[in-house]
């Protein structure tokens, strides 16, 4: 019996507002504990919530750019339950009325586009954290207020891959937008997974589990592709699967029961008092807009199309907006597209990956990419003497012309200059020149090797090469 399993994804971002979702906190991560709160995030009584406008904001933003249905209507609500990092008893959510419904996220797989397609996205507040230390546990309300979108996939994934790609393809658009960093190792975006298996063919859903504490893309794929397993063992054993949370031990590579759905919360969802319904007219929609980014995808196709690179390649280069910026600005300054993008996804990001760093580190300007890659077209510079420029490049920010020049490292161009040496190399390597004749043509690399040690480089190959089998030939 094949079976196949279902998959749906419930995605958590922060939201890089400056301030708290109900109050004027500050949002930065990493503060001392306790000092980014007020009576508003502390849950004191007596207190009102205000909504944030840039939060709604951007949720609008991740509503256009994920084709959602915007909902001119919508409600908080009131989720409780107790915990002590949620200082009010309850988290303020949206439950019956989210702001968005509706849209997909879009996936590269196996060669092909893929529409994930999604159930719902809602605002809502963050809890703040429990430390437990082996003298007792502390908790920073820090975080508590700070806003987030719930993302909400329908269970329509079948594979750890694809929910790899949905979970790298979600991050890419809400860091393209500028509302999330997707840093999932510090939390702001966070993933749980629902999946069940069911035999290949039949339409009811088999017994689902909640998978947590996944927090890298590798982890979640890790998890899933265990759990499946797991269930699919069950199942052939005769057994039942069992609605539960489970937790993924990175450690032990394993999904271990945190609880059962006996133990399930009742949340007692029910309309926020505190908080007038929000409504959202055309033109604010309009607004927001107006300041959308050309999005992943568009920029992909638009660069396969305007700059005739490799789709591969091009993949590769809008996977950062920053990225794909730079290498755009170091296009523009050459007529050879494709050469550029070699060099920044070799070279360039081979350094930075090797220092870990980032784009926005380097010391190269984009417009300094473009300028090497002319003097390689141009024949001013050997493709090997750029790859020294380059490195030059990378440890100063000089301009590529000025390094070329200052270190006399302009090719030999003059044919008559490079056939005196073809010459005195043929003389001072009798035994080499016979074994040529004799047939063993790939002597001629050994000949190269002479003369470029010779030259420190700096002799044009092609014109080397030419000239070398011409001369030999005459022997
Ligand atoms: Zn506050």
């Amino acid at each position: 019996m094949e079976y196949e399993a279902v998959i749906g994804l419930e995605v958590h971002i922060q939201l890089l507002t400056k301030t708290k979702i109900f109050c004027g906190c500050s949002t930065d991560f990493g503060a001392p504990p306790n000092t980014h709160v007020c009576p508003v995030c502390m849950g004191m009584p007596g207190v009102l919530p205000v909504l944030n406008k840039k939060v709604v904001e951007y949720a609008i933003k991740l509503g256009l750019a994920l084709n959602c249905r915007i909902n001119k209507f919508s409600r908080f609500a009131r989720k409780n339950y107790f915990y002590p990092d949620l200082p009010k008893g309850y988290q303020i959510s949206q439950y019956e009325l989210p702001i968005l419904e509706g849209g997909a996220v879009e996936i590269f797989i196996n060669g092909g586009y893929k529409k994930i397609a999604l159930e719902r996205i809602h605002m809502e507040e963050d809890a703040g954290k429990t430390v437990h230390k082996p003298d007792g546990s502390y908790v920073d309300f820090n975080r508590a207020g700070v806003p987030l979108l719930e993302i909400v996939s329908k269970p329509v994934m079948h594979s750890p891959e694809e929910a790899g790609e949905y979970l790298k393809s979600l991050r890419r658009i809400v860091r393209y937008l500028g509302i999330c960093d997707g840093n999932m190792e510090e939390g702001s975006l966070r993933c749980d997974a629902n999946v069940s298996v069911r035999i290949k063919g039949e339409d009811k859903l088999g017994t689902k589990t909640e998978l947590k504490n996944m927090n890298s893309f590798k982890h979640v794929e890790k998890a899933l592709e265990y759990e499946i397993e797991r269930q699919i063992d069950v199942l052939k054993e005769g057994g039942k699967v069992i609605q539960q949370t489970r937790l993924w031990d990175e450690k032990s590579g394993i999904t271990k029961p945190m609880r059962s759905k006996e133990e399930s919360f009742e949340y007692r969802y029910f309309p926020d008092p505190d908080l007038v319904p929000l409504i959202i007219d055309d033109k604010w929609i309009d607004d927001v807009r107006k300041t959308l980014p050309e999005l992943p995808k568009e920029k992909l196709e638009r660069f396969i199309e305007e700059y005739g690179i490799k789709p591969e390649d091009a993949r590769v280069l809008v996977e950062e907006r920053e990225l794909a910026e730079y290498f755009e600005r170091a296009a523009k300054e050459s007529k050879e597209p494709q050469s550029v993008a070699n060099w920044i996804l070799s070279e360039l990001l081979g350094y930075l990956n090797r220092d870990g760093k980032e784009i926005k580190d380097t010391l190269i300007k984009p417009e300094q990419i473009g300028k090497l890659v002319e003097l390689v077209e141009k024949g001013i510079i050997s493709g090997k003497i750029a790859k020294t420029v380059f490195k030059e490049m990378y440890n100063s920010g000089d301009d590529p012309e000025k390094i070329v020049k200052e270190k006399g490292l302009i090719q030999i161009t003059d044919r008559g200059e490079i056939e005196k040496l073809v010459e005195e190399v043929l003389e001072s390597n009798p035994k080499a020149v016979e074994q040529y004749k004799a047939g063993k043509k790939n002597t001629i690399g050994f000949f190269v090797g002479q003369i470029m040690k010779k030259t420190k480089g700096k002799a044009n190959p092609k014109i080397v090469n030419e000239l070398l089998v011409k001369k030999l030939e005459e022997k």
